[in-house]
């Protein structure tokens, strides 16, 4: 679409009143790193981008909420995505959240789902969301092989991994959904079997991702990582 269709299209969009049931997705398009199996990735994570995306976020969602696309029915459930909506500092990610609940027509049952990582995912920024009204924390985990792990681009090993789900179950603050994937390369049966013994143990609900026809290629073990896969994790 060319660039000055853009303003065109969004009129229409939002002259548009919805039927049905509604989702709201806020789309978060930043992250520390690149992992190297991701094909959603779009730009690198910097500190200062957190309080001016918010700020460009909620003066979005404030004006258009007598739009027929916002006001015209409830919304059941708002998605966080990204990119890593949990990379945002946890007030710029709460003043979003507030802004959803104040200026969207939510359905007194929405879920509110905030989708992140382990990495700048403190416990007291999950506290914090799920204080402020999110209701559902979903969280790419990927495997809980350390090796694997590495492979992927992902930056806490896996017993940190589970260290941190252990802690956000016992909040019991919501529901807590993670993603594993399966046919990783090199990743073993055992391996696999490991993941899913421990996410049933630990009484998490999980998306499974699999890998169809050996379609996920990953550098060599030991070879260098793209630069922004290698920066932090
Ligand atoms: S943090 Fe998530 S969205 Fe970003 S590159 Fe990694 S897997 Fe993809």
């Amino acid at each position: 679409m060319r660039q000055e269709d853009h303003q065109e299209t969004w009129q229409i969009i939002g002259s548009t009143a919805r039927t049905g049931k509604s989702v709201a997705y806020l789309h978060i398009p930043f992250c520390e790193n690149h992992c190297l199996f991701c094909g959603f990735y779009q730009n690198p994570w910097h500190t200062n981008h957190s309080a001016s995306y918010a700020d460009a976020m909620i003066k979005e969602i404030k004006a258009e909420k007598d739009s027929p696309l916002q006001a015209s029915g409830p919304i059941h459930a708002v998605y966080f995505g990204g990119g890593t909506p949990t990379a945002l500092e946890s007030t710029d990610l709460c003043r979003i959240i507030e802004a959803v609940r104040h200026y969207l027509p939510l359905a007194s049952d929405c879920e509110i789902t905030i989708e992140g990582r382990i990495f700048s995912f403190p416990l007291e920024k999950a506290k914090a969301c799920f204080a402020t009204g999110a209701n559902r924390i979903s969280i790419g985990v990927q495997t809980f092989e350390t090796k694997l792990r590495k492979r992927l681009g992902r930056k806490v090993d896996g017993d940190q991994a589970q260290a941190f789900l252990r802690d956000l179950v016992a909040l019991d603050q919501g529901a807590i959904v993670i993603d594993l994937m399966y046919g990783l390369p090199e990743q073993s049966l055992k391996s696999w079997e490991r993941d899913v013994e421990w996410v049933t143990i630990t009484k998490l609900a999980l998306t499974f991702s699999p890998i169809m026809g050996g379609a996920l290629f990953l550098p060599p073990t030991g070879a260098a990582a793209p630069e922004s896969a290698t920066s932090t994790i």
